[in-house]
């Protein structure tokens, strides 16, 4: 059972679903799945390691095929992003992600919603302004919204990277770069980038307690961030000893199964109400 969930809230852990290569074949379905409402937002909370509380939401997508059953992000993403239905798919997070906001507050919450964006989308001028809209509509504020940009995206060749980020953050919007350490960027690369937070990756809190390498990364990434005035996220938390170790060496927020799986909307605002604080 993990600590809010308490094991009563179906977990979305799409691991089944077709392998790589007949993902190809689903092209089609794809371009489709938006239209037919296929397409849908979970959200895992983040929570403040310092107390437990939850501080806001990060948005993930699924697509609920009608034969394949549930397929992650990690499968149909790629697709997307090589065929251009990347660009209607990320239409359809800005939106769920707004209304999500809507509803959060309309509870009574003060939280931060995130969103994962591909560098595809964040450069182009018709996202901002597709996000800039949805907001309006909602009436809700940039300040509001975090945009999650993975290194793995990155590319320092890619002159137009620091304009677009800059321009996000101009209008108001919270930059997290995500997946720290899986890219293959230089230090002053990603330094002289206007982030307000950086993800400490799965991949490296899955060592906590058996590699000193994983272990050297996160104390080395919580320090550069700490220099650089960044934010920390420790992902994929999965034991109390993964938790108890971020906490000591003072990551700010936390995410993982052992807080909270991503859930159904309605589910993230029942957890948010009977949120437990340590
Ligand atoms: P991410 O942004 O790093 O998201 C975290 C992933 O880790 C999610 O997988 C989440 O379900 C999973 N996770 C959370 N806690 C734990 C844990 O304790 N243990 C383990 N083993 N896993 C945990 P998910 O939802 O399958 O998303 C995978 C990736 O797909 C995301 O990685 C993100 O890069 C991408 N993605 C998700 N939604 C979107 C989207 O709307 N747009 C774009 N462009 N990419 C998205
Ligand atoms: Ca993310
Ligand atoms: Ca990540
Ligand atoms: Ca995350």
């Amino acid at each position: 059972a993990n600590r809010y969930g308490r094991g009563r809230i179906a977990r979305y852990r799409p691991e089944i679903g077709p392998p790589a290569p007949a993902m190809r074949a689903l092209e089609p379905d794809l371009r489709s799945a938006a239209r037919f409402e296929q397409l849908h937002l979970v959200f895992q909370p983040k929570v403040r390691c310092a107390d437990g509380a939850i501080v806001g939401a990060e948005g993930l997508l699924r697509w609920r095929h009608p034969e394949h059953g549930l397929i992650g992000p990690d499968q149909f993403i790629p697709l997307a992003e090589e065929t251009l239905i990347i660009e209607q798919i990320g239409g359809f997070v800005l939106g769920a992600a707004c209304k999500a906001a809507r509803a959060i507050k309309n509870a009574g919450f003060d939280m931060t919603v995130a969103i994962n964006v591909s560098a595809r989308q964040f450069g182009q001028p018709a996202f901002i302004e597709r996000f800039w809209r949805a907001m309006k509509q909602y009436d809700l504020e940039p300040e509001r919204f975090e945009i999650e940009i993975s290194e793995l995206s990155m590319h320092p060749s890619r002159d137009d990277m620091a304009g677009a980020l800059e321009a996000l953050r101009a209008i108001g919007f919270r930059l997290i770069l995500d997946d720290f350490g899986r890219g293959q960027t230089s230090l002053a690369f990603l330094a002289g980038l206007p982030f307000d937070g950086m993800t400490i990756d799965r991949s490296f809190v899955a060592g906590i307690g058996h590699s000193s390498t994983a272990e050297r990364m996160i104390g080395g990434a919580l320090k550069l961030a700490d220099e650089l005035g960044l934010e920390t996220i420790a992902e994929g938390v999965e034991t109390e000893a993964q938790f108890a170790f971020v906490r000591e060496r003072r990551c700010a927020f936390a995410q993982g199964f052992l807080l909270s799986p991503p859930v159904e909307l309605d589910d993230f605002l029942a957890l948010v109400r009977r949120s437990p604080f340590l």
